[in-house]
């Protein structure tokens, strides 16, 4: 039996529909970028799997289920569809040496994959852009990417969105932190869920995320990781605290913030909404200085941030953001055979000066394609005879706004259309 084969679960098209949004989005967000001073990187969708289990971690969430992880049957290689963007960029910035003289502001945007359970703002192909800073030791890089990621909000008309921050110290305190809290889950490890009790040696810290409202009371009033913290750690969270509120921006501490990937120390950092039910994070980064050298590269400092694209679409769409979608200039209307050599030479030539024109193809009457040329959204047609084609002429009718047509040279109809004002109709 034949079958229509259908995308991937979990694996969205975006449709001219929606794609103009994204255009919308990824447009305002690279300009956004560019106004910090952060240039691209574009790397490459698979990894080799190594890279993301020891950059991310074994035991989270990710490596251990959520990996699209594949043997290259031509040559045996592990290959990875890469979950996020991190590991490969710093990967890059190692192979390349890229911070060697200079530290480095980056950005990327692209497709992630991970095989989760597809839901609402849970997909397993979703879009993410990532910003990476390298060589800065913080916290006023930090600060940079907080204060940054609230003006997008701005420039995005989004307002429902809340900063939470918390300090993940450094490696020799998350340590001691983990032996009490081991010791403290031991004791109650008949409350914990099948997850936890996994995790209870290989990834005690991951418990405290847990969203299971069973185990909120007893996570409550787990020993907290800031009671463990040095001197510098406090101080670097303190300074960080202090700079928001120069900048005015309000955050709420949440000490028991200690995100899905094991790189981070230090700062971490999310913007949540209550606008879109569970899937709530649009935003999450922090900072992890130790990664490079884990990765078997030269030490340095590094932040950073990833924003789920479709989420933050998502919250847009809730708060009736809309996105400007100029329709085309000029439908271009054509029928004879003299009037088509000339079509297609004034649609270059209207080309030539910035307007946008789209030249009817397929053939058929004036009547059909006259029904297409409203149907496209266009301003304006032009519609082109073979008499006028002959006389060098051309009809120009305007199609959303009152005005009559008008016959006119392709010199006068360029003249009207690269004019500034739209209003204007072609009729003089
Ligand atoms: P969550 O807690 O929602 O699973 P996460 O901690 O796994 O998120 P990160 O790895 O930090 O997420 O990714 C950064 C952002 O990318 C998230 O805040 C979210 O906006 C988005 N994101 C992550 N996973 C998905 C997914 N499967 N589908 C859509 N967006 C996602
Ligand atoms: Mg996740």
């Amino acid at each position: 039996m034949s079958h229509t084969i259908q995308a991937v679960r979990g694996m969205n098209d975006i449709l001219p529909g929606d794609a103009h949004f994204w255009e919308f989005f990824e447009t305002t967000v690279v300009d956004w970028l560019k106004s910090y001073g952060y240039r691209a990187i574009r790397l490459p969708i698979v990894e080799s799997t190594d890279l993301f289990v020891r950059s991310i971690g074994e035991v989270t969430d990710i490596v251990e289920k959520e990996m699209y992880t594949f043997i290259d049957a031509l040559n045996g290689e592990s290959l990875t569809l890469r979950p996020e963007g991190t590991a490969g960029c710093a990967r890059a910035v190692m192979q390349h040496n890229l911070s060697y003289n200079a530290p480095q502001r980056l950005y990327y945007m692209g497709p992630m994959f991970r095989h989760e359970r597809p839901q609402k703002g849970r997909y397993r192909q979703f879009h993410q852009v990532g910003v990476e800073a390298f060589g800065f030791p913080g916290p006023d890089m930090d600060v940079e990417h907080i204060v940054m990621t609230s003006r997008l909000w701005k420039r995005l008309g989004l307002t429902d969105v809340r900063l939470q921050i918390n300090t993940l110290g450094d490696s020799a305190a998350r340590r001691r932190h983990r032996q009490k809290l081991v010791r403290y889950l031991e004791r109650r490890v008949e409350q914990l869920d099948e997850d936890a009790k996994r995790r209870l040696h290989a990834n005690p810290l991951r418990i405290l995320d847990s969203k299971n409202p069973a185990m909120q009371e007893m996570i409550e009033s787990a020993p907290r990781l800031m009671d463990d913290l040095e001197e510098d750690a406090l101080r670097h969270f303190e300074q960080l605290q202090q700079s928001l509120r120069e900048a005015e921006i309000e955050c709420e501490i949440n000490p028991r913030l200690v995100r899905g990937l094991d790189y981070y120390n230090f700062t971490v950092f999310e913007w949540v909404t209550d606008r879109l039910g569970a899937q709530g994070t649009v935003c999450a980064g922090g900072r992890y200085d130790g990664l490079l050298a884990q990765l078997g590269g030269k030490p340095a400092p590094a932040c950073g941030f990833a924003m789920g694209v479709e989420r933050l679409l998502a919250l847009m769409a809730a708060q009736q953001v809309t996105a400007p979608s100029p329709p085309a200039d000029v439908y271009l209307a054509h029928q004879g055979a003299v009037a088509d050599r000339f079509a297609l030479h004034a649609a270059e030539r209207l080309r030539d000066h910035g307007i946008q024109v789209i030249y009817h193809c397929g053939g058929g009457g004036f009547k059909s394609q006259m029904k297409k040329a409203d149907h496209s959204g266009a301003r304006y047609a032009i519609i082109l005879g073979d008499d006028e084609a002959a006389r060098n002429m051309l009809t120009l009718k305007p199609l959303r706004e009152l005005g009559e047509q008008a016959q006119l040279s392709l010199e006068e109809a360029i003249d009207v259309l690269s004019s500034p004002a739209p209003g204007n109709s072609a009729a003089s």
